[in-house]
């Protein structure tokens, strides 16, 4: 069976996802909740959004202004749900950052506030990443740190012949002596902080730290635990897509000039 789905890609080489058209915007995916012009009347009708949501993602700031924390979303659509066409779910998948900052966006009577002067500049650490990874792609072992194991079918899933994470050079391996980053999913409870730790110390720098799904990102549903350090990529979703894991993966690389802010607000100003 595995050989004629293999045969299958080899003859059909267009089933695989081409990352160079492929849209931060799913026609089948919720994506995350963003405001409609019903907002220009005031955030009043979010007020049940707002306490209903599960993760405290959203933020009513005052009368006009209402925050999300995309880096805190489930993707769930329950706010949009109870908020009286006030929100929307706007299918926009690709929530996935280099700063964890650039996750948070504020909505001023229905509109987005622009950002792109905000600088969001790379560190250290995450340049020379890039110029190791750039042309040669990377290795990286998961941890499963406390999570549900979703964030890990759907990094299998970024191997098989649509996603084809190794075309990218970007492959798992067995042991952190052996890689060059870790990719860690869950909230990081309290008995997995220490193997976490210890996966990171011994990779050899420069090295990246990959924040995969929600929880790994901010907790999600519970509080997040210790950390050995910031990560050099938020990736955000529960859980992301394995495209969306590529594209992240990419964006660390620098093969993808990406600004999530920037993307998110050209895309609703288009609209
Ligand atoms: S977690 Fe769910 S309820 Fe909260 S903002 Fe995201 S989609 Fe809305």
């Amino acid at each position: 069976m595995n050989f004629i789905y293999e045969l299958k890609s080899f003859l059909f080489p267009k089933n695989v996802l081409n990352f160079d058209t492929a849209s931060p915007v799913h026609p089948t995916s919720r994506g995350i909740p963003v405001p409609t012009s019903k907002l220009e009347q005031g955030t009043k009708t979010l007020v049940r959004s707002a306490e209903i949501c599960p993760t405290r993602a959203m933020r009513i700031l005052s009368d006009s202004e209402v925050q999300f924390d995309y880096g805190k979303c489930l993707q769930c659509g329950m706010c949009t749900e109870v908020s009286d066409g006030s929100l929307r779910d706007s299918g926009f998948i690709y929530t996935f950052a280099l700063s964890r900052d650039e996750l948070k966006v504020t909505y001023k009577s229905g509109r987005m506030q622009k950002v792109t002067d905000l600088p969001f500049p790379l560190t250290e650490n995450q340049q020379r990443f890039k110029e190791l990874t750039k042309k040669r792609g990377f290795l990286y072992r998961e941890v499963a740190a406390s999570g549900n194991n979703t964030v890990e079918s759907e990094l299998n899933a970024s191997f098989n012949s649509v996603f084809d994470s190794e075309r990218e050079g970007v492959r798992c391996v067995a042991s952190p002596k052996h890689a060059d980053a870790i990719v860690f999913s869950g909230p990081v409870g309290q008995n997995m902080a220490g193997p976490l730790e210890t996966a990171w110390d011994v990779i050899a720098e420069p090295k990246a730290l990959i924040a995969c799904g929600t929880e790994a990102v901010s907790g999600g549903l519970y509080a997040l635990g210790k950390l050995p350090k910031e990560p050099d990529l938020y990736i955000s979703g529960d859980p992301p897509r394995p495209d969306v894991i590529l594209q992240g993966f990419r964006l660390l690389m620098g093969r993808f000039s990406f600004r999530f802010q920037e993307a998110l607000h050209k895309i609703l100003e288009n609209e």
